[in-house]
């Protein structure tokens, strides 16, 4: 399929798209060509607001001047360089700046380039860390029903989003998950954390029990599930697990991908929330989407179990030729300049009240059967359609962006995330424009 605009291809047949229903996508194309703040251009012209900042990540808004000149003035200078044996000032000086803005006890961050490398390689070092205090027999790890934490095979065997798991054939040995936290019969239209389900943390300890503590390595659960629809902590969920992990000596790991750097109006979910994990994923809002990066957050205490263990261990034999590379560095610094120089976070947390009571308003729109919301992050599910569950949302989807804003959908839900430069009128047009979207859907 061809289409009427001289930046995009004709031939579309080569690129296999990730996480797309390819044959359907390349029928009907959307193709963005340019970004700037709060929106994308089209490749009919059009002007999109972008509700969702890219795929979560672009929380300072797009194209920002002070970013894309890091990334330029890097990619003369210093284009790469290996961190293996070798080091560059930029990787050191992100890092040192990462762990002042991390809650006290972050003292050390391991660079990857996306989420799914930031969980893989802190499932590895939470089996490190046990191995290097002698308790080698802890392996298991843990994680959620509908949880996401990426797609390498450590991610996909602690995550529990069915689809994503099933093809897949026999994943990590030694998984377990807890139950997921959505309680819609006693949380439903819940502002912000619901009241209901702190006691779902107790099913640790049951799993303790059953498989007994010393083969526990970590638990692994996004302070705020995402990709899943926008599952809240029902309030000391997150408080119960911390306190589980510790008596157990069990790690407790944050995937913080997406409420990482600022989306809940706080650097970190821990500060949202002031429960201290042992280690936070992250990726995404790092660089606010512009050159792939991660960062594992660590705190002194795993690290220097580790780096105290036998002799054989003091080094991490993991890494990725991209860890820490110059260009991503640049980005990342610049990003965290910009953060903290518009102070984003603080503008999320002031803005969030407004964005919650814009949501809430669509209770009783057409089809609207919950809504859930946290920070900058909002939730609409829909009722599904017997026998074609997710085609309403898909087709609210494909009606949002053709009247010029872009939403996400994850099954019957609509979900969204917006640049945290997000104004009050940016709020009221996604809002409205998703009323009338509802309006028209059978
Ligand atoms: N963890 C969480 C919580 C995520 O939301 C995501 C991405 N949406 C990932 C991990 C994976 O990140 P990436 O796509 O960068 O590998």
């Amino acid at each position: 399929m061809s289409l009427d605009h001289p930046k995009t291809p004709n031939d579309l047949s080569a690129f296999w798209m990730p996480f797309t229903a390819n044959r359907q996508f390349k029928q009907a194309p959307r193709m963005l060509v340019a970004s700037q703040d709060m929106h994308y251009t089209s490749h009919d012209g059009r002007q999109i607001l972008d509700g969702t900042a890219g795929l979560w990540c672009c929380n300072a808004g797009h194209c920002r001047p002070k970013i894309v000149e890091a990334i330029q003035k890097s990619a003369a200078e210093l284009d790469y360089a290996p961190a293996f044996q070798m080091g560059h000032p930029m990787a050191f000086e992100l890092a040192s700046r990462l762990v002042d803005m991390s809650p006290e006890g972050f003292d050390h961050v391991f660079f990857t380039n996306s989420g799914s490398e930031s969980v893989d390689t802190a499932l590895k070092i939470a089996l490190a860390y046990h191995r290097a205090r002698g308790e080698g027999s802890r392996t298991r790890l843990i994680g959620r029903e509908k949880g996401y934490h990426g797609v390498g095979f450590g991610g996909i065997s602690v995550g529990g989003l069915v689809n994503n798991r099933r093809v897949f054939g026999t994943l990590l040995n030694g998984t377990d998950h807890l139950s997921h936290t959505y309680l819609p019969d006693q949380n439903r239209w819940a502002k912000g954390q619901p009241e209901h389900g702190e006691t779902l943390a107790d099913e640790l300890e049951r799993m303790v029990a059953l498989h007994g503590a010393d083969t526990i390595a970590a638990v692994i659960v996004e302070p705020v599930a995402g990709s899943a629809g926008v599952i809240l902590p029902p309030k000391g969920y997150l408080e119960k697990l911390r306190a589980i992990t510790k008596k157990h000596g069990i790690l407790l790991i944050f995937d913080e991908v997406i409420t990482g750097f600022g989306r809940l109006g706080a650097p970190f979910a821990a500060d949202y929330f002031g429960v201290m994990p042992d280690m936070m994923t992250t990726a995404k809002g790092l660089t606010s989407g512009t050159v792939p990066m991660g960062a594992v957050f660590v705190t002194g205490a795993v690290h220097d179990t580790f780096m105290t263990g036998p002799e054989h261990m003091i080094e991490l034999f993991h890494g990725y030729t991209y860890s820490g590379s110059p260009i991503a560095c640049a980005a990342g610094i610049a990003t965290q300049e910009l953060y903290r120089e518009e102070g984003l976070f603080q503008r999320c947390a002031d803005i969030a009240p407004y964005w919650e009571e814009a949501l809430h308003s669509l209770k009783g729109a057409r089809h609207v059967i919950d809504i859930r919301n946290l920070g900058l992050i909002g939730a609409i599910e829909l009722e599904p359609i017997a026998g074609e569950p997710t085609k309403r949302a898909f087709t609210a989807f494909l009606k949002a962006y053709e009247k010029g804003i872009l939403i996400r959908t994850t099954g019957d839900i609509i979900a969204m995330s917006p640049p945290l430069i997000i104004e009050k009128e940016h709020i009221d047009q996604l809002i409205g424009t998703i009323k009338d979207v509802l309006d028209t859907l059978d």
